[in-house]
């Protein structure tokens, strides 16, 4: 069973980016309002992400670092199956295998807190502990026990900066939630509940900040709202494209050519734009049965989702600048 959760995790824990990613998501479920993150070593040798949400009550602290669904492989189609479902309730599970995790939480009805530790997907009894309601989760020593999968790594810089990256995605998407992020001790984000743009302000920055301009359309089922920069020539870099389909982040073609298109058709040009947009459509109209760790989608009309943006940005680009 250890060595299933070492292959899934590799599969889909490729870096302590992917590692933060899940936590965090895990305490935005949770209904946190508070989230820091603190990461040594670009998050190689500590993650260690705190949260005020629901807490996890002692007796669902081990089935929370345990898989909840037996797994055996039988056959190479049943490995890919595993990799490729790894992450659905077994992203805890899968990193404790990969990492020595310590988790310390406190539920709403607990007196106190209560720890439980795994170290390459050994689990420790319980044990209490001290802290307000909410959730800890501390993983050290990524691969540490997967070497092959160690040397993957890039430097603490590159890693540092995925992780940074991870962050400031879920922080975009999640305006009325405060973050935290310190790297070696140092603070380097620090962001309170606050409304929609001021979230994109403090995130994108300046650009973000003089020339943005605010997008807001529907058209059935379809809505986008957001914000595109009318670049100042030779500004724009990629990093500016922030994309988030029904709440998620996503990297899609589609979209960013949508976007292309029509900053070329107003401006003229071919700089990268800068934009934060978020795309609102029915569950069903895009397609999930892709890996759950990455960011990549299907539309089931893509052509009407293209058409959509391309027009609704179009419009914004080309109105007078007020
Ligand atoms: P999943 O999120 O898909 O259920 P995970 O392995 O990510 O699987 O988490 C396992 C379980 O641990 C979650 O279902 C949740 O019950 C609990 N859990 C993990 N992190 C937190 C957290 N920060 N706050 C509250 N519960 C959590
Ligand atoms: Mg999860």
């Amino acid at each position: 069973d250890v060595l299933i959760s070492q292959i899934a995790a590799g599969e889909v824990v490729e870096r302590p980016a992917s590692a933060l990613k899940e936590m965090l998501e895990n305490s935005l479920d949770a209904g946190a309002t508070e989230i820091q993150v603190e990461l040594e070593q670009g998050g190689i040798k500590r993650i260690r992400v705190s949260d005020n949400g629901s807490g996890i009550p002692r007796d669902e602290l081990v089935l929370a670092l345990t898989r909840h669904a037996t797994s055996k492989i039988a056959s190479l189609a049943d490995l890919e199956q595993v990799a490729s479902l790894g992450f659905r309730g077994e992203a805890l599970a899968s990193i404790a295998a990969i990492a020595r995790v310590q988790l310390v939480s406190r539920g709403a009805g607990d007196a106190h807190a209560w720890a439980i530790q795994a170290e390459g997907g050994r689990l420790e009894a319980s044990s209490p502990a001290a802290r307000g309601q909410g959730t800890t989760i501390d993983i050290q020593d990524l691969f540490f026990n997967t070497p092959a999968r160690r040397k993957f790594l890039k430097t603490e810089a590159t890693e540092y900066a995925h992780c940074a990256e991870t962050v400031r995605r879920l922080a975009l998407a999640h305006p009325q939630v405060a973050f935290t992020l310190a790297h070696n001790g140092r603070t380097q984000l620090r962001l309170g509940t606050e409304s929609a743009v001021a979230r994109v302000r403090h995130v994108l920055g300046d650009a973000f900040e003089t020339n943005a301009i605010a997008v807001e359309a529907a058209a059935g089922p379809l809505r986008v709202s957001g914000w595109v920069v009318r670049p100042a020539a030779a500004t724009a870099s990629r990093d500016g494209q922030h994309i988030f389909v029904n709440g998620r982040y996503v990297r899609d073609k589609l979209i960013v050519h949508a976007l292309k298109e029509a900053y070329r058709d107003v401006l003229h040009h071919q700089l990268n734009p800068a934009y934060c947009l978020f795309v609102e459509l029915p569950p069903e109209a895009v397609d999930v049965n892709v890996h759950p760790a990455k960011t990549e989608i299907r539309f089931r009309d893509g052509r009407g989702v293209h058409q959509f943006l391309f027009h609704a940005v179009e419009r914004m680009l080309a109105a007078p600048v007020t």
